[in-house]
């Protein structure tokens, strides 16, 4: 699965939202998130993210790991 991270708090600038093809990116309160489950690893919201915020979930930078488990946990709270 993709992951989005620390850059997209406070922008959700939404582009990601029309390249998903799934239609498996969300709006939390502060930032968008990718449902794990629904993500058919497409890439295609990556280079739109006009903040670089999309991560295959493996490439998130060490600083940011914590927001793989945010994007699964955002969907377990629901
Ligand atoms: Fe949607 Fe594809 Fe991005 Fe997954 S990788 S969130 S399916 S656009």
């Amino acid at each position: 699965t993709y992951t989005i991270a620390e850059p997209c708090v406070d922008v959700m600038d939404k582009s990601c939202v029309e390249e998903c093809p799934v239609d498996c990116i969300y709006e939390g309160g502060r930032m968008l998130y990718i449902h794990p489950d629904e993500c058919v690893d497409c890439g295609a919201c990556e280079p739109v993210c006009p903040v670089e915020a999309i991560f295959y979930e493996d490439d998130t930078p060490e600083e940011w790991s914590e927001y793989n488990t945010a994007n699964v946990d955002f969907f377990v709270e629901l």
